[in-house]
């Protein structure tokens, strides 16, 4: 491995790796630690890996339906671009930081480079609670968050796509506001836009079949189908109910759900399709009809074959993955267990399928659809989805193959071929001095 020294950071350089302790970031980077030692990467690239390459920060002044001003912070962060443009989500969510962003953008350079997609890793994010603002707010805040990060994104730069919070809407305001300063539509600036707009056919549930899939993959190898087990998911959102309902109409029982305001149990699995209607008439699981109420901590402790965690980062930390029943974590969302949650998991046998695995279906039709728009030439649903079956079981066997080598579990396997194939594209493409 060329060694790239680092030989006299500044004092302020942002690998001081030592100065964020907990958190998001401090996980991500213990993960890259890992797979850098398994890998024996030298110090200087462990840096460089461990580092945002760009970084923006910026204010987002917004003139509320009532008149008044109110402040907001936004972000967009580069985490590598040495394999192609950035990509990765734009969150909207009140706990939103710069470090939870960094974390974010550095998961999307392993994920894309574990399917083997043209990209680096990026992230984007807004302080802000969607819920508590009206949709011309949102959209007002969209748009001058757009014009402020107009410099960083781009096509062959950096493309946005929905995370937390947003949604295909949003995305249609972020590809007008750029196309409108740039003066001429550009597609291919965000994905996950409406169809009408040239969105793909399959994105909206791809992250959520690429988790089935990953699901499917796992448990095959215990000799079990979809249809054989019990599967309990914590948020209802675009990744946790599409994953119900695909797991539901493949057979297997969807016993348990949840949202931020509760969840729900029915040990004879749930009605999928009423329980969707119901979120639809009623914004949330909560009170649905036939079912026993249970909180989050319940619901990470059922007695299930498969646990997905689909909501926010975090949430299988030390006190929860204790007490997890499940034979299978397929992680939904982003960094869902902590380091210390994951190790514990580890010590009682349960199998992990690391985000950066199971979720990576939804960039990889992002991936689709930004092809698609580059070529101005749409596929059919069935071609979007044997295309992504076929990543995703490839990705899925890639790192399974390595865990199985090299005695490690799916995440430091996961992690080490992300970060093998990222480190080798710096090395083949030299440092500009
Ligand atoms: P979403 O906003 O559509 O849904 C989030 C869901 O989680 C909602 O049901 C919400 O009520 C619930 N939730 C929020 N806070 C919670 C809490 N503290 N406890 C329990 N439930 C809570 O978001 P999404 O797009 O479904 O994303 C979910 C996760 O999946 C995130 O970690 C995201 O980064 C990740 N992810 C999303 C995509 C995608 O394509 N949307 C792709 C890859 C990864």
């Amino acid at each position: 491995m060329t060694t790239f020294p680092v030989d006299d950071p500044p004092a302020t350089a942002p690998t001081d790796l030592a100065g964020v302790r907990s958190g998001p970031l401090a996980d991500a980077r213990a993960q890259l630690a890992k797979a850098a030692q398994i890998l024996e990467l030298d110090e200087g690239m462990h840096q460089m890996l461990a580092t945002s390459r760009r970084e923006i920060n910026v204010t987002i002044p917004l003139r509320r339906d009532d008149g008044t001003v109110e402040l907001f912070s936004g972000y967009r962060v580069q985490h590598n671009v040495s394999r192609g443009p950035g990509k990765g989500g734009l969150r909207y969510s009140k706990h939103v930081d710069l470090d939870e962003i960094r974390a974010l953008a550095m998961l999307m350079t392993w994920k894309c480079a574990i399917v083997e997609l043209p990209y680096g890793g990026a992230k984007g994010g807004v302080t802000i609670d969607p819920r508590a603002y009206s949709a011309t707010e949102l959209e007002r805040v969209t748009r001058r968050y757009t014009s402020e990060i107009m410099p960083m994104i781009g096509p062959e730069r950096d493309i946005p796509a929905p995370d937390l919070g947003t949604d295909e809407r949003t995305m249609a305001w972020v590809m007008d506001t750029y196309s409108v300063n740039k003066g001429y539509t550009i597609p291919a600036v965000v994905t996950g836009k409406p169809l009408e707009i040239g969105g793909s056919l399959g994105r909206p549930t791809a992250t959520s079949a690429g988790v089935v899939h990953t699901l499917a993959a796992a448990i095959a190898e215990r000799g079990l189908h979809v249809k054989d087990v019990s599967v309990a998911i914590q948020g209802f959102g675009k990744v946790g109910a599409h994953a119900a309902a695909i797991l539901a109409e493949q057979g297997a029982r969807v016993v348990g759900v949840s949202d931020e305001f509760g969840g729900l149990f029915r040990a004879d699995g749930l009605d999928v399709p009423a329980l969707f209607e119901h979120v639809e008439r009623t914004g949330s699981v909560v009170d649905f009809p036939g079912a026993d109420a249970i909180s989050n901590e319940e619901l990470l402790a059922l007695e299930v074959d498969v646990l997905v965690p689909a909501a926010v980062e975090g949430v299988l930390d030390e006190q929860t993955a204790s007490k997890v029943r499940a034979t299978w974590v397929v992680e939904g969302a982003n960094g869902p267990t902590t380091g210390a949650g994951d190790a514990i998991l580890a010590e009682r046998g349960v199998v992990v399928v690391p985000d950066i695995l199971a979720n990576a279906g939804g960039v990889v039709v992002s991936y689709f659809e930004w092809v698609q728009a580059n070529q101005a030439y749409w596929w059919t649903l069935a071609e979007i989805e044997e295309k992504l079956a076929e990543r995703m079981h490839k990705g899925y066997a890639d790192v399974a193959d390595l865990a199985r080598r090299e005695n490690i579990s799916l995440r430091d396997a996961a992690l080490c071929i992300g970060v093998r194939r990222v480190a080798e594209a710096h090395e083949i493409r030299g440092l500009y001095p």
